[in-house]
Protein backbone atom coordinates (compact mmCIF):
# COMPACT_ATOMS: atom_id res chain seq x y z
CA UNK A 1 0.00 0.00 0.00
CA UNK A 2 1.09 3.42 -0.75
CA UNK A 3 2.45 5.72 2.34
CA UNK A 4 0.98 8.60 0.33
CA UNK A 5 -2.33 8.41 -2.14
CA UNK A 6 -3.62 11.96 -3.16
CA UNK A 7 -6.90 11.43 -4.82
CA UNK A 8 -8.96 13.90 -7.37
CA UNK A 9 -6.94 17.17 -5.50
CA UNK A 10 -9.09 20.43 -6.26
CA UNK A 11 -7.76 23.85 -4.87
CA UNK A 12 -8.89 27.03 -5.37
CA UNK A 13 -8.21 30.44 -3.76
CA UNK A 14 -10.20 33.14 -4.00
CA UNK A 15 -12.93 31.42 -5.01
CA UNK A 16 -15.44 33.40 -7.08
CA UNK A 17 -14.13 36.45 -6.29
CA UNK A 18 -10.90 39.11 -7.88
CA UNK A 19 -7.82 37.37 -7.97
CA UNK A 20 -9.49 33.17 -8.04
CA UNK A 21 -6.52 31.11 -9.00
CA UNK A 22 -6.88 27.29 -9.35
CA UNK A 23 -4.14 25.80 -8.23
CA UNK A 24 -4.89 22.05 -8.11
CA UNK A 25 -7.04 20.13 -10.90
CA UNK A 26 -7.58 16.94 -10.24
CA UNK A 27 -4.26 15.53 -9.09
CA UNK A 28 -3.67 11.96 -8.40
CA UNK A 29 -0.07 10.83 -6.75
CA UNK A 30 0.64 7.71 -4.77
CA UNK A 31 4.34 7.65 -2.98
CA UNK A 32 5.06 3.52 -1.95
CA UNK A 33 7.09 2.95 0.80
CA UNK A 34 10.61 3.83 0.63
CA UNK A 35 10.04 5.78 -2.78
CA UNK A 36 11.97 9.04 -2.74
CA UNK A 37 9.98 12.03 -5.61
CA UNK A 38 10.82 14.72 -6.84
CA UNK A 39 7.88 17.29 -6.74
CA UNK A 40 9.21 20.31 -9.56
CA UNK A 41 7.03 23.28 -10.95
CA UNK A 42 7.68 26.75 -11.70
CA UNK A 43 7.70 28.86 -8.57
CA UNK A 44 3.53 29.68 -8.14
CA UNK A 45 2.59 26.35 -9.75
CA UNK A 46 0.93 25.48 -6.59
CA UNK A 47 4.34 22.97 -4.54
CA UNK A 48 3.57 24.27 -1.36
CA UNK A 49 0.07 24.40 -1.87
CA UNK A 50 0.44 20.51 -2.65
CA UNK A 51 2.89 20.22 0.17
CA UNK A 52 0.46 21.61 2.99
CA UNK A 53 -2.36 19.35 1.64
CA UNK A 54 -0.67 16.60 1.97
CA UNK A 55 0.95 16.92 5.10
CA UNK A 56 -2.67 17.58 6.46
CA UNK A 57 -1.72 21.50 7.08
CA UNK A 58 -4.47 21.98 5.00
CA UNK A 59 -7.72 21.11 3.16
CA UNK A 60 -8.73 20.53 -0.66
CA UNK A 61 -11.70 21.94 -2.51
CA UNK A 62 -12.36 18.13 -3.36
CA UNK A 63 -10.54 14.91 -3.28
CA UNK A 64 -9.00 12.67 -0.86
CA UNK A 65 -5.62 12.48 1.55
CA UNK A 66 -4.93 8.94 2.40
CA UNK A 67 -1.78 8.40 4.47
CA UNK A 68 -0.46 5.39 5.53
CA UNK A 69 -3.96 3.53 4.28
CA UNK A 70 -5.99 5.90 6.80
CA UNK A 71 -8.58 8.44 4.84
CA UNK A 72 -7.64 11.90 6.51
CA UNK A 73 -10.55 13.70 4.18
CA UNK A 74 -12.97 15.25 6.89
CA UNK A 75 -11.46 13.74 9.49
CA UNK A 76 -11.04 16.53 13.06
CA UNK A 77 -7.87 18.47 13.46
CA UNK A 78 -7.06 16.35 16.27
CA UNK A 79 -6.57 13.39 14.16
CA UNK A 80 -4.87 15.30 11.51
CA UNK A 81 -2.45 16.53 14.13
CA UNK A 82 -2.26 13.12 15.87
CA UNK A 83 -1.09 11.82 12.27
CA UNK A 84 1.29 14.80 11.65
CA UNK A 85 3.06 14.32 14.91
CA UNK A 86 3.81 10.62 14.57
CA UNK A 87 4.04 10.15 10.76
CA UNK A 88 4.64 13.25 8.78
CA UNK A 89 8.45 14.87 8.74
CA UNK A 90 8.32 18.64 7.43
CA UNK A 91 11.36 20.37 6.37
CA UNK A 92 11.21 23.86 4.61
CA UNK A 93 13.94 25.90 2.81
CA UNK A 94 14.69 28.00 6.14
CA UNK A 95 15.40 25.83 8.91
CA UNK A 96 13.16 27.51 11.68
CA UNK A 97 15.42 25.59 14.20
CA UNK A 98 15.20 27.46 17.69
CA UNK A 99 17.83 30.01 18.67
CA UNK A 100 17.95 29.30 21.98
CA UNK A 101 19.02 25.92 21.79
CA UNK A 102 21.81 23.87 20.60
CA UNK A 103 21.59 21.72 17.34
CA UNK A 104 21.06 18.44 19.61
CA UNK A 105 18.71 20.36 21.50
CA UNK A 106 16.59 21.19 18.71
CA UNK A 107 16.45 17.24 17.79
CA UNK A 108 15.74 16.27 21.35
CA UNK A 109 12.85 18.19 21.96
CA UNK A 110 10.36 17.12 19.31
CA UNK A 111 11.42 13.49 20.77
CA UNK A 112 10.28 14.43 24.48
CA UNK A 113 7.46 16.30 23.27
CA UNK A 114 6.45 13.00 21.55
CA UNK A 115 6.79 10.73 25.04
CA UNK A 116 10.69 9.59 24.37
CA UNK A 117 12.93 9.38 27.28
CA UNK A 118 15.68 12.00 27.61
CA UNK A 119 18.61 9.52 26.80
CA UNK A 120 17.29 7.95 24.16
CA UNK A 121 16.10 10.73 22.77
CA UNK A 122 19.89 12.37 22.89
CA UNK A 123 21.26 9.22 21.68
CA UNK A 124 18.87 9.43 18.59
CA UNK A 125 19.92 13.10 17.89
CA UNK A 126 23.40 12.06 17.94
CA UNK A 127 22.98 9.05 15.96
CA UNK A 128 21.08 11.63 13.25
CA UNK A 129 23.97 14.54 13.83
CA UNK A 130 26.53 11.80 12.49
CA UNK A 131 24.69 10.13 9.96
CA UNK A 132 24.91 13.54 8.34
CA UNK A 133 28.39 14.12 9.27
CA UNK A 134 27.91 17.21 11.97
CA UNK A 135 28.01 15.12 15.64
CA UNK A 136 31.05 17.59 16.28
CA UNK A 137 28.26 20.64 15.62
CA UNK A 138 25.72 18.86 18.23
CA UNK A 139 26.06 22.05 21.00
CA UNK A 140 26.53 24.61 18.71
CA UNK A 141 23.63 27.04 18.66
CA UNK A 142 21.97 27.57 15.51
CA UNK A 143 23.73 31.21 14.78
CA UNK A 144 26.67 29.00 15.44
CA UNK A 145 26.54 26.95 11.98
CA UNK A 146 26.60 27.50 8.37
CA UNK A 147 23.78 27.32 6.38
CA UNK A 148 24.60 23.98 5.13
CA UNK A 149 25.11 22.88 8.79
CA UNK A 150 21.65 24.53 9.89
CA UNK A 151 19.90 22.63 7.43
CA UNK A 152 21.45 19.36 8.16
CA UNK A 153 20.50 19.95 11.81
CA UNK A 154 16.54 20.47 10.55
CA UNK A 155 16.65 17.11 8.57
CA UNK A 156 17.73 16.10 11.68
CA UNK A 157 14.55 17.45 13.85
CA UNK A 158 12.07 16.27 10.76
CA UNK A 159 12.99 12.73 11.24
CA UNK A 160 13.38 12.88 15.03
CA UNK A 161 10.20 10.89 15.33
CA UNK A 162 11.05 8.33 12.57
CA UNK A 163 7.94 9.73 10.59
CA UNK A 164 6.77 7.33 7.68
CA UNK A 165 6.54 10.31 5.31
CA UNK A 166 8.53 13.48 4.86
CA UNK A 167 7.73 16.34 2.53
CA UNK A 168 10.10 19.18 1.65
CA UNK A 169 9.55 22.34 0.12
CA UNK A 170 12.89 23.33 -1.56
CA UNK A 171 14.94 21.77 1.07
CA UNK A 172 18.39 23.15 -0.76
CA UNK A 173 16.59 26.33 -2.42
CA UNK A 174 18.42 28.93 0.15
CA UNK A 175 22.09 27.21 -0.51
CA UNK A 176 24.95 27.89 -3.10
CA UNK A 177 25.45 24.85 -5.62
CA UNK A 178 28.22 23.18 -3.68
CA UNK A 179 26.46 23.25 -0.35
CA UNK A 180 23.14 21.94 -1.89
CA UNK A 181 25.26 18.86 -2.90
CA UNK A 182 26.65 18.22 -0.13
CA UNK A 183 23.06 19.15 1.99
CA UNK A 184 21.03 17.01 -0.71
CA UNK A 185 23.76 13.87 0.36
CA UNK A 186 23.12 14.01 3.76
CA UNK A 187 19.47 14.20 3.35
CA UNK A 188 19.22 11.13 0.84
CA UNK A 189 22.24 9.52 3.42
CA UNK A 190 19.01 9.90 6.48
CA UNK A 191 16.46 8.57 4.07
CA UNK A 192 17.92 5.53 2.10
CA UNK A 193 17.20 2.23 3.44
CA UNK A 194 14.94 3.75 6.35
CA UNK A 195 12.10 2.61 4.25
CA UNK A 196 10.86 6.08 4.48
CA UNK A 197 8.87 8.06 2.01
CA UNK A 198 9.67 11.35 0.48
CA UNK A 199 8.14 14.15 -1.56
CA UNK A 200 10.54 16.59 -2.27
CA UNK A 201 9.87 19.87 -4.18
CA UNK A 202 12.77 21.08 -5.75
CA UNK A 203 13.70 23.72 -8.53
CA UNK A 204 17.12 21.78 -9.22
CA UNK A 205 16.77 19.11 -12.13
CA UNK A 206 20.26 17.84 -11.50
CA UNK A 207 18.77 16.52 -8.06
CA UNK A 208 15.65 16.01 -8.63
CA UNK A 209 17.54 13.58 -11.64
CA UNK A 210 18.49 11.72 -8.76
CA UNK A 211 15.39 10.83 -7.17
CA UNK A 212 13.20 7.70 -7.91
CA UNK A 213 10.64 9.48 -9.40
CA UNK A 214 10.12 13.04 -11.21
CA UNK A 215 6.57 14.59 -10.41
CA UNK A 216 6.14 17.59 -12.76
CA UNK A 217 3.00 20.23 -11.51
CA UNK A 218 2.17 21.64 -14.59
CA UNK A 219 -1.14 24.12 -14.57
CA UNK A 220 -2.28 22.44 -11.54
CA UNK A 221 -2.03 18.72 -12.66
CA UNK A 222 0.90 16.51 -12.30
CA UNK A 223 2.57 14.99 -15.23
CA UNK A 224 5.45 12.84 -16.24
P1 LIG B 1 4.66 27.32 -5.18
O1 LIG B 1 4.94 26.69 -3.87
O2 LIG B 1 4.73 26.38 -6.35
O3 LIG B 1 5.43 28.57 -5.43
P2 LIG B 1 2.08 28.03 -3.98
O4 LIG B 1 1.37 26.78 -3.65
O5 LIG B 1 2.75 28.77 -2.89
O6 LIG B 1 3.10 27.76 -5.18
O7 LIG B 1 1.05 29.05 -4.67
C1 LIG B 1 0.35 28.71 -5.85
C2 LIG B 1 -0.55 29.86 -6.26
O8 LIG B 1 -1.57 30.07 -5.30
C3 LIG B 1 0.17 31.20 -6.40
O9 LIG B 1 -0.44 31.90 -7.48
C4 LIG B 1 -0.11 31.85 -5.09
O10 LIG B 1 -0.06 33.26 -5.21
C5 LIG B 1 -1.50 31.38 -4.75
N1 LIG B 1 -1.73 31.27 -3.30
C6 LIG B 1 -1.02 30.49 -2.43
N2 LIG B 1 -1.53 30.58 -1.19
C7 LIG B 1 -2.58 31.42 -1.26
C8 LIG B 1 -3.53 31.90 -0.31
N3 LIG B 1 -3.49 31.53 0.98
N4 LIG B 1 -4.48 32.75 -0.77
C9 LIG B 1 -4.54 33.12 -2.06
N5 LIG B 1 -3.69 32.70 -3.01
C10 LIG B 1 -2.71 31.86 -2.63
P1 LIG C 1 3.35 20.62 17.74
O1 LIG C 1 2.50 21.52 18.60
O2 LIG C 1 3.80 19.37 18.39
O3 LIG C 1 4.46 21.35 17.00
P2 LIG C 1 1.73 20.84 15.39
O4 LIG C 1 0.46 20.18 15.02
O5 LIG C 1 1.74 22.30 15.61
O6 LIG C 1 2.33 20.07 16.62
O7 LIG C 1 2.80 20.50 14.27
C1 LIG C 1 3.00 19.20 13.81
C2 LIG C 1 3.95 19.30 12.63
O8 LIG C 1 3.40 20.18 11.63
C3 LIG C 1 5.29 19.90 13.02
O9 LIG C 1 6.29 19.22 12.27
C4 LIG C 1 5.19 21.35 12.60
O10 LIG C 1 6.47 21.85 12.24
C5 LIG C 1 4.27 21.28 11.41
N1 LIG C 1 3.45 22.49 11.28
C6 LIG C 1 2.48 22.90 12.12
N2 LIG C 1 1.88 24.02 11.67
C7 LIG C 1 2.50 24.36 10.52
C8 LIG C 1 2.33 25.41 9.56
N3 LIG C 1 1.41 26.35 9.68
N4 LIG C 1 3.14 25.42 8.49
C9 LIG C 1 4.05 24.47 8.34
N5 LIG C 1 4.26 23.45 9.19
C10 LIG C 1 3.50 23.38 10.26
Amino acid sequence: DPILRLEGLTKTYNRGKPGEVQVLRDVDLALAPGEVAALVAPSGAGKSTLLHIAGLLDTPDAGRVVIGGQDMTGTSDRARTAMRRRDIGFIYQFHHLLPEFSAAENIVLPQLANGTGADEARARAEDLLDRVGIKPRAMHRPAALSGGEQQRVAFCRALANGPRLLLADEPTGNLDPATSEQVFAALMELVSGTGLSALIATHNMELAARMDRMLRLEEGQIVG
